[in-house]
């Protein structure tokens, strides 16, 4: 089963996480702790995630709903 790559930097990525180690340690922390949280507005953050990552916002100014 092919894994998916990091959205961002698109090299290979653990499974179970959102992106590569070294994309994740860029993101604000805060941020880190929105996307950890696993409840009902958790595919909401990742969706915010991606279309930051997709608009080209830098790591370090991506911005999740806490
Ligand atoms: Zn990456």
């Amino acid at each position: 089963m092919p894994t998916t790559p990091c959205r961002s930097c698109r090299s290979p990525r653990p499974p179970r996480m959102y992106l590569c180690g070294n994309c994740w340690s860029q993101l604000p922390a805060a941020a880190r702790r929105a996307l950890n949280r696993k409840d009902s507005r958790a595919i909401a953050r990742l969706r915010e995630l991606h279309t930051q990552l997709d608009a080209g916002v830098p790591l370090s100014e991506i911005q999740v709903t806490p």
